[in-house]
């Protein structure tokens, strides 16, 4: 078994037959460096995890096998072209100049919200390169593996000769060894990568960039719920170095911030280049459409792009054929495993629960009434493409979800073919709404937005309105005007008003006096007990005697005055409450006072595995980020 040593002592309170003894220190590798045992440390304690469970994940998995392997040899240097560095707009002077004197000052934590487009990137790398000439090195948080790539490339054309390296889950495991210790060793200059690279050593840290700072990939959701933007900040903090956190849509736990005047802000509101932001329409699915779920109005715009050469991007965010098979007499294909319903997938044609994975065969006929007319109910990415491939014939249509690109190599090809204009209309999931840069598209249309307008998470809101302005920033990001076409069955919703103008001080703004009123973050701090067993009763349980483990250790701390008032709400079932045959049920835990919750989940913690017993699996998920 490999470990991490930690600490020497020469007695142990643990009985002896649980103490194993060290067999061999493997050397060729330099110590964990002090700093990421303390953020590894931290992290611990502020999730609730083992350290174990933080640590082990976050070292490269070749340093923590006990097989051979042999020092990776040093990084080459990189040399290529001299970099094309633009010349910077105003607005991009102007927050260089603003962000520039952070990098001699400590720690501070800055927002750059720039429209999409506005060239956030070069002002990160101008950063980059001030941090490097004075011999610093760097961290660029990305979210998204995907995202990896481009990143890497601007960085290292700009810095020809500069060690950089990637670290994220998806490395060989040659590769993620040969980063991680490039950057200990000072040879690597700048990492980038996921959430993980924010444990990457870094001796000579200077700045830390976090990239899309409100995307909710950099929370964990399984294991230790850690959250590498929150992390990042504290590392920071103990490195006395400055953090930038770019954004387009801020999250609003920055935002409250930000306004607060908590943390420094600077803004970017126009794009870098001439192209003008793209103009966004609501097109109302009420009224009478081509197809179903595409208005008129969309494929009137999908064929003046077909006519003039230019590329559409169509976003739907589920993927198969048809979210629901069903038949009139009330019958529908449900998962016997989950409380989900079966998606409807044409290729291969399968019933498929997206859940848990199970698949069925399709039936012929209603399995209740025999009726043979089932009928897809609802659009997926599958079924848009098949519906456009009728309306458009002719047009190079291609579709971008995880059926379609399941492997990594595929992005690629695919991203080769969309530059080289060898595809017209993409219809995809929100795989291709973050980040990437094709010119050539000036088209985008959302084919059903309302989704999330429905759901219980509090945060979908927020998400959606990211999600959409993300999207439409792929509209027009070359020389000609973009078009963003949004269609609803709710375009009277405020949220679309503010979208409509580009607004998002407005939405935010809106939607901060929502989670005021409600008590909601970044108003209150959450902590989510999440419980699962094979039926309710021993979910339900188990969450109540928490909650009352809960309200006995907020009084007792209430008592003595120098807590904050912690609230348990009552257990709940969550919205999807069955997956896989497992129930799941969750306690939400608020306060205002984040120390409070603290001190009162330090207390509940050790006494969780007593309460639940054998029959209910729990996880603490602090700072919840998805209320299912
Ligand atoms: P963001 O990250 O804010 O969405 P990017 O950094 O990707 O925006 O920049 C958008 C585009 O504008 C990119 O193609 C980039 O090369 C270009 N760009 C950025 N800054 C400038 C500039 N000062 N002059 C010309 N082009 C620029
Ligand atoms: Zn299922
Ligand atoms: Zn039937």
């Amino acid at each position: 078994m490999a470990g991490v040593v930690l600490a020497v002592d020469v007695a142990s309170d643990w009985p002896p037959e649980q103490l194993k003894s060290i067999e061999s220190i493997d050397r060729r590798a330099p110590p964990v460096p002090a700093e990421v045992l303390a953020l590894a440390a931290f992290a611990a304690d502020y999730y609730r995890a083992n350290l174990g469970e933080v640590l082990l994940p976050a070292l490269p998995p070749a340093l923590r096998s006990t097989r051979q392997w042999r020092m990776p040899r040093a990084l080459a240097g990189r040399q290529g072209p001299g970099p094309a560095v633009p010349q910077l707009t105003a607005e991009q002077s102007a927050a260089l100049a603003a962000l520039t004197p952070q990098l001699d000052g400590g720690f501070s934590t800055i927002l750059l919200h720039g429209v999409t487009g506005s060239g956030k990137t070069e002002v990160y790398l101008r950063l980059l390169e001030a941090v490097l000439a004075s011999g610093g090195q760097a961290l660029v948080l990305v979210p998204e593996i995907n995202l990896v790539p481009q990143m890497m490339a601007r960085v290292c054309e700009r810095f020809p000769g500069v060690g950089v390296v990637a670290q994220h889950s998806a490395l060989a495991d040659g590769e993620r060894l040969a980063g991680w210790l490039a950057a200990q060793s000072g040879a690597a200059r700048v990492v980038v990568g996921t959430r993980l690279a924010v444990f990457a050593p870094l001796p000579d840290l200077a700045l830390v960039v976090i990239d899309e700072e409100h995307d909710a990939s950099y929370k964990q959701q399984d294991g230790p719920r850690i959250h590498a933007r929150d992390l990042a900040l504290w590392r920071a903090q103990q490195r006395a170095v400055p953090v930038l956190l770019g954004s387009a849509t801020p999250s609003l736990e920055t935002w409250a911030r930000a306004e607060a005047g908590a943390i420094g802000r600077v803004t970017l509101r126009q794009r870098a280049r001439a192209a003008a932001l793209p103009r966004l329409e609501l097109v109302d699915l009420r009224r009478a459409t081509a197809a179903p779920s595409i208005s008129f109005r969309l494929l009137e715009a999908l064929k003046a792009r077909l006519a003039r050469g230019e590329q559409s991007l169509l976003f739907i965010n589920r993927r198969g054929y048809s979210p629901t098979l069903r038949c009139n007499c009330g019958w529908s294909a449900e998962c016997r495993r989950c409380s989900a319903h079966l998606v409807l997938h044409r290729d291969p044609r399968v019933l498929r629960c997206h859940h848990c994975g199970a698949e069925h065969v399709i039936p012929k006929s209603c399995p209740d009434c025999g009726n043979l007319d089932l009928q897809p109910i609802g659009q997926a990415t599958q079924r848009i493409e098949t519906l456009l491939a009728d309306l458009l014939p002719g047009a190079r249509i291609a579709r971008v979800d995880r059926d379609s690109v399941r492997r990594r190599e595929d992005w690629p090809q695919l991203l080769a073919d969309i530059e080289a204009r060898r595809i017209d209309v993409l219809v995809g999931t929100q795989m291709l709404s973050k980040g990437h840069d094709f010119p050539g598209i000036t088209l985008v249309g959302v084919v059903d937005a309302d989704g999330a307008l429905y759901a219980s998470d509090f945060r979908a809101p927020e998400r959606l309105f990211a999600q959409l302005l993300q999207v439409a920033g792929r509209a027009g990001r070359g020389d000609s005007p973009g078009e963003v076409l949004v269609q609803t069955r709710l375009p009277e919703h405020p949220l679309f008003e503010s979208l409509l103008r580009g607004d998002f001080e407005g939405f935010a703004a809106e939607q901060m006096a929502e989670r005021r009123a409600a008590g909601l973050p970044p108003f209150a701090h959450l902590a989510m007990i999440r419980a699962e067993a094979g039926s309710d009763e021993p979910c339900e349980r188990f969450l109540d005697a928490v909650a009352h483990a809960v309200r006995d250790i907020a009084a007792a701390g209430r008592q003595r005055a120098q807590r904050g008032v912690v609230q348990a709400f009552d257990p709940v079932p969550a919205t999807l409450q069955r997956v896989a045959g497992q129930h799941r049920w969750q306690l939400m835990l608020q306060s205002a006072q984040r120390p409070a919750l603290r001190a009162v989940l330090a207390s509940l913690a050790p006494r969780l595995p007593g309460i639940a017993g054998r029959s209910v699996r729990w996880a603490i998920d602090v700072d919840p980020q998805q209320i299912d």
